[in-house]
């Protein structure tokens, strides 16, 4: 099966001594729907940031659908959507335009670039907002903002972290059923996330990190299975 992202032996150390990443091993399948759960400073954001080339690993391989970061940087980066934390697009721009604008980057010609923008709006609940500032959208607007505009270069991996930080429930589901639809459609998927309940809902395979170390690597099913056994045997004992 062809890999969308294989990590061997990962490592990241920012300044002297903050070791972010001990040497991680990762492998996720094309189609995968994978989630990244850790608690804060586990070093998911870092590993996310590494692969999408916003962050400099100190040591190891990366590939991204077998084009590696160290040799096919420019190849690899076209294969990602990034989803980050924080809202980093021009808040000044109406909402349409961030989409084209973003298009342009890869290349994509402006009547292709509306063609997409308006089947990303649509499909997110965006459409009316289309000439509205950016900065006038709610938080859970401008989250899904940031999920149109990962995807409008049309890339094979989606990497999204924390997508639905500070969103509500009613938003969140929605997100959740548009995410499902597009893995349904052949994106793979990775989402780092702080709940469980999120990567339950949505994810086949999932990694737990901490302190920088790959803790659990298995299929959600397995977790969860996992779990229900040893809280029974805590509760015997
Ligand atoms: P959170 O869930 O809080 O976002 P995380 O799992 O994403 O946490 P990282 O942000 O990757 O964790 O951080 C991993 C470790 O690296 C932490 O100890 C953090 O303090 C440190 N770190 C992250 N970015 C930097 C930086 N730019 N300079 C120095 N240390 C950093």
């Amino acid at each position: 099966m062809t890999k969308a992202l294989s990590i061997r032996n990962l490592r990241k150390v920012y300044g002297q001594d903050i070791v972010a990443l001990k040497g991680i091993d990762l492998d996720v399948d094309e189609g995968d729907f994978f989630a990244l759960l850790g608690p804060n400073g586990a070093g998911k954001s870092t590993t996310i940031g590494i692969i999408s080339s916003l962050v400099n690993k100190t040591s190891g391989e990366v590939s991204i659908f077998g084009c590696d970061l160290d040799t096919q940087k420019s190849e690899a980066k076209t294969h990602i959507g990034l989803v980050p934390q924080e809202f980093n697009f021009n808040q000044f721009e109406p909402v349409e335009e961030v989409l084209i604008n973003q298009a342009g980057y890869y290349g994509i010609d402006r009547r292709n670039a509306r063609t997409r923008a308006e089947r990303y709006l649509k499909q997110l609940g965006l459409w009316e907002k289309r000439r509205q500032m950016a900065r006038s959208l709610s938080g859970g607007q401008k989250r899904r903002l940031m999920i149109a505009r990962a995807l409008v270069h049309e890339p094979r991996l989606l990497i999204l972290d924390e997508p639905t930080a500070g969103v509500d429930i009613e938003i969140r589901r929605s997100m959740w059923s548009f995410l499902r639809e597009i893995n349904a459609q052949g994106t793979t998927i990775i989402l780092t996330t702080h709940y469980l309940e999120e990567a339950e809902n949505l994810c086949r395979n999932i990694a737990i990190i901490d302190h920088g170390e790959i803790v659990e690597n298995t299929s959600m099913k397995r977790l969860l299975a996992k779990m229900v056994h040893e809280t029974v045997i805590l509760d015997v004992a």
